[in-house]
């Protein structure tokens, strides 16, 4: 991974203060989104490590994690899988509640979205306490399959997310 790629990146992450409470660092990707060169660049760097490894699907986190997801499953030539907050996914869906930085929510996986086996890489934006990326692996895990890799384009270092993560590989790109 190249320090001039990663600067050129961490360049077009706004940071949005007491959002959206009092007291959140808020970690913007738009700027990022809306530069054609930096997102191909943050696929590119999401795609690297993982074009060695024979992955069966690309599984997205609502909703930033579908816009970096939907990209790398095309990189990747694998397909997409939403994971939703409850009641998004129109069919049969299992269900984990999680703790997150700033409140308590649940997401949901279809049943069908996954084949026993798969290997999956899970995608966000961002990584704070891993809440989230520990209920997916589990969402994942109920659909019989296995996560591969997480990706993360940002990493909130002082909150050790990724420690819960373990023994999972993990690939993030700005460290904060
Ligand atoms: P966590 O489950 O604590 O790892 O939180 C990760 C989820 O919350 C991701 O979907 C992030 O998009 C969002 N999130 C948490 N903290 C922040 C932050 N400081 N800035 C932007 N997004 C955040």
């Amino acid at each position: 991974m190249s320090k001039r790629r990663v600067s050129f990146l961490r360049a077009r992450i706004r940071d949005v203060p007491n959002f959206p409470k009092e007291g959140i660092l808020f970690k913007d990707i738009t700027p990022l989104l809306a530069d054609v060169e930096a997102f191909r660049v943050c696929i590119e760097l999401m795609a690297e490590p993982l074009e060695p490894e024979a992955i069966d699907a690309v599984v997205g986190i609502e909703s930033r994690g579908f816009m970096f997801g939907a990209a790398l499953a095309d990189k990747l030539g694998v397909g997409f899988i939403p994971v939703r907050k409850p009641g998004k996914l129109p069919a049969a869906t299992y269900r984990v509640e999680y703790d997150l930085e700033y409140g308590s929510d649940a997401i949901e996986i279809h049943q069908d979205a996954l084949s026993r086996d798969d290997r999956v890489v899970v995608v966000d934006d961002l990584i704070a306490t891993g809440g989230t990326a520990l209920a997916t692996k589990e969402l994942v895990q109920r659909c019989g399959a296995e996560v591969a890799a997480f990706v993360f384009l940002i990493n909130l270092v002082d909150l050790d997310g990724i420690a819960r993560l373990d023994p999972s590989r993990v690939i993030t790109i700005l460290d904060y």
